[in-house]
């Protein structure tokens, strides 16, 4: 288990807990907008089951603070790709702390063990695209076929998520150039016709620039001002329309 960086204190990722974050390193995806490149490019390294000495260090950092935080998020780069995440998030349970995990939704059978072994408490699961955008949105060159299997893969954590007895989210990163009004409705289509009448949380996240992306270590983006987020009245317009489909649809503006 490697993670490349950890952040003591967060009030806002863990929805009302006070946590402790950290971050794993690598991820099979590529989408241009991510802030977290500095993971994704330079920290490989996620097939040991050993823990690197980042992990190590948190893991100490949460035993000496444990009695002032109520949970841990792992996050990333992708978490499930880590060899160790099981005995990581063990460790931490044993703790007594709650765990919350981001991911991207592409590794349905490592969720599963997770959940099954009853190691997570919340998940936030990324919701990239419709079909049609989803290539450019994830930044990979992938055949149809690939691409179908990955959201094929996306959908087998969501049917998950909606069997189990924990807490969940969905999110969106908005970008106004990978994600026009049109693929977010059908977004919205899709997840509702599967829903089962169940209300879940869909959280449409306008895009941030803080500091440099992803797009931008790749040349055919240098010098380009590449992605901007919609207006926060377009955002509302577009969440009320969608509302028809979602009802728990929400802004995190
Ligand atoms: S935004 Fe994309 S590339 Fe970045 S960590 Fe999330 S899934 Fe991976």
């Amino acid at each position: 288990m490697h993670i490349a960086g950890y952040q003591k204190l967060s009030l806002q990722d863990y929805p009302k807990k006070v946590a402790a974050i950290c971050f794993a390193a690598g991820c099979q995806l590529r989408c241009a907008y991510c802030h977290n490149a500095e993971l994704i490019i330079k920290n490989r390294k996620i097939n040991s089951g050993v823990f690197g000495s980042q992990a190590e260090e948190f893991l100490h950092y949460l035993k000496k603070r444990k009695s002032c935080l109520e949970g841990v998020v792992i996050s990333g780069g992708e978490p499930l790709m880590q060899a160790g995440i099981e005995n990581f998030a063990e460790k931490i349970k044993e703790m007594g702390l709650q765990i919350k995990l981001d991911t991207n939704g592409l590794l349905p059978g490592r969720l599963k063990d997770l959940l099954e072994r009853q190691l997570i408490d919340y998940v936030a699961l990324d919701y990239k695209n419709y079909s049609q955008f989803w290539n450019e949105t994830v930044g990979l060159h992938q055949s149809e076929a690939q691409k179908v299997n990955q959201i094929d893969k996306w959908y087998q954590s969501l049917s998950l998520l909606r069997c189990v007895d924990i807490a969940y989210e969905i999110r969106t990163t908005v970008v106004k150039q990978l994600h026009p009004p049109e693929a977010l409705m059908q977004m919205a289509k899709t997840l509702s016709a599967a829903a089962n009448n169940k209300t879940e949380e869909w959280f449409l996240q306008s895009f941030k620039r803080s500091g440099k992306i992803l797009g931008e270590y790749k040349a055919e983006y240098e010098n380009k001002e590449i992605f901007e987020a919609y207006l926060p009245q377009e955002m509302q317009r577009i969440m009320e329309q969608i509302k028809a489909y979602v009802p728990g649809v929400k802004l995190r503006i």
